[in-house]
């Protein structure tokens, strides 16, 4: 636990959006930190997506989305090559099958043009067939941006909270906002769990709890989270993909169900979009698995049910936020401001999807707001906006492994038969700048566990490299927190025989 309680900046949340901000915000001389509920960094939404750095032609001219979106996109070359997460800028496909599609993708190209998009073009159904060869053969035509990409949104999130460490922010996982500090209408820090916490701002990056967070600082009642999600399945890379992103015409609500690869090689399907209560309801259901296949064979109908080796579901934190964001109309818009109403407070909320793709926009967006009010910024001499990756094997040329193992031979030690990971790796994770304690923590780190045996023979021996290093007994590693222990009791003794 850090010893220090008295901060510049408290930011709640540790999403891709706290995440980016903590690291942006330590570029420059202030005492930093950053709260988590969870015992991870990137549990919420940030975990859960389609991993995709959007063009900007889906969000609402004049919107903030809009805005952020088109500014950010450009930024994640820079992000990417300084964080050293998985990027790959392959453009995407908006695909139109049948004649009447058509028209909307001439809406969609006005809109891009109308937000600024560069790059889009129109590809005929006969193009679109030699460069996807599973598309269905009744694809009408389509529209590729060639500014879109994939990411490791788990990457991206872990790299800034490294970064931000780096450079000095404190970081506390376990950590559950629980209310304010007030001295009068000032904001002067946080009650948690773990303690009292005062900072001269207070930031909420809560994502699906942005809400609560906001109305315990007395504003927006009017504002509420309502939960959407999306379900998916994820495909096995040595049975089937797919080249590039590929997007099926957008509905109202959503931008629809999608085939996509990813940085991972693996294909996804998803998401639906549906509306719910409970702000922790990750399961999948039958209907929206069905909605899902479905929908995803209208884009590529020889998809099969055997290629499926893993299904997950995420929550978007859709907002209602007509009328309250300044100089926008558009009711599902990001929420940011920081409010007249209390002092001290930077209020963040709605961030649903495009959130990934404008993470870094909406970090320069939060330090201009902060200038505008007066607050004196100065840049560090000594920031260092490098976070260096560190090895993974399966990546690694047998050159390369080799003197890998020659220097630590738990590089040449496969603990994950199926994506090729190595003990090295797992042990260098957990005693990384933000040390990785838990099953779900290596998973998504190092991606063991994701292959078509989904764990099955790589968990006992990540228990086991977890407990020896922690220096703890085996019953205490868990999967994702402390109600999730693997082990409940020892069945032998040591020196029994069987
Ligand atoms: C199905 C789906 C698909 C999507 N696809 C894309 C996409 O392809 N591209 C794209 O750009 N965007 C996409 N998005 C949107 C994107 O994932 C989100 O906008 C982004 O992850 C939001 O990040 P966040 O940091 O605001 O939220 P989160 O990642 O949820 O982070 C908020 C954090 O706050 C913590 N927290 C909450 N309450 C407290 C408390 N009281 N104390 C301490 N901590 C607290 C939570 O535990 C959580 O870790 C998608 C979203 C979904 C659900």
């Amino acid at each position: 636990m850090n010893k220090n309680r008295n901060f510049d900046f408290i930011i709640i949340g540790g999403g891709v959006i706290g995440c980016i901000l903590a690291r942006t915000l330590s570029r420059y001389t202030a005492r930093i930190l950053l709260i988590e509920k969870e015992s991870d960094i990137g549990s919420g939404t940030s975990a859960a997506n389609t991993a995709i750095v959007h063009p900007g032609y889906d969000a609402v001219p004049g919107s903030l989305k809009a805005k952020l979106n088109v500014a950010a996109n450009p930024m994640w070359d820079d992000l990417a090559g300084e964080l050293q997460f998985a990027f790959s800028r392959r453009g995407d496909y908006v695909v139109a099958v049948g004649s009447d599609e058509l028209a909307r993708l001439d809406e969609l190209l006005e809109r891009g043009k109308l937000n600024g998009v560069p790059g889009m073009h129109i590809v005929s159904a006969e193009e679109m067939r030699s460069r996807e060869p599973n598309i269905n053969p009744a694809v009408s035509g389509a529209i590729w941006a060639t500014s879109g990409g994939i990411c490791d949104p788990f990457g991206v999130t872990v790299a800034a909270a490294e970064n931000a460490i780096m450079n000095g922010v404190a970081i506390l996982r376990e950590t559950v906002f629980e209310d304010f500090l007030w001295s009068g209408k000032q904001i002067i820090g946080v009650k948690t769990n773990r303690g009292d916490f005062t900072g001269r701002w207070v930031i909420n990056a809560a994502g699906l709890f942005s809400d609560a967070v906001m109305h315990k600082a007395g504003i927006h009642p009017e504002f509420s989270i309502t939960p959407r999600k999306g379900e998916y399945f994820v495909l096995d890379r040595t049975e089937f993909s797919v080249n590039n992103v590929l997007f099926p015409v957008p509905s109202e609500i959503s931008k629809g169900i999608l085939v996509t690869t990813t940085v991972h090689g693996n294909t996804i399907l998803g998401p639906n979009a549906q509306n719910i209560d409970d702000k922790e309801n990750k399961e999948n259901t039958q209907s929206g698995m069905d909605e899902v296949f479905e929908g995803a064979r209208k884009l590529v109908p020889n998809i099969h049910s055997r290629h499926i080796i893993a299904i997950f579901a995420g929550l978007r934190a859709g907002g209602n936020a007509a009328c309250l964001t300044p100089g926008s109309d558009y009711k599902h818009d990001f929420l940011i401001e920081i409010p007249g109403e209390v002092q001290g407070f930077v209020n963040l909320g709605g961030i649903e999807s495009p959130g990934l793709t404008a993470a870094p926009a909406i970090a320069t967006y939060v330090v201009a707001l902060l200038k505008d009010v007066g607050e004196d910024l100065h840049e560090r001499k000594d920031w260092n906006p490098i976070r260096p990756a560190r090895p993974q094997f399966r990546h690694l040329t047998h050159a390369e492994r080799d003197a890998l193992i020659k220097k630590d031979e738990r590089y040449g030690r496969v603990v994950c038969r199926c994506e090729n990971v190595t003990e090295g790796e797992i042990v260098a994770e957990i005693h990384s700048p933000l040390p990785a304690l838990t099953y779900d923590a290596i998973k998504r780190r190092t991606w063991l566990g994701t292959g078509r045996c989904q764990g099955g023979f790589d968990m006992p021996r990540v228990t086991e490299i977890l407990a020896r290093e922690l220096g703890v007994s085996p019953l205490e590693i868990s999967k994702k927190n402390g109600a999730s222990k693997f082990l409940c009791r020892p069945t032998k003794e040591e020196g029994d025989v069987e």
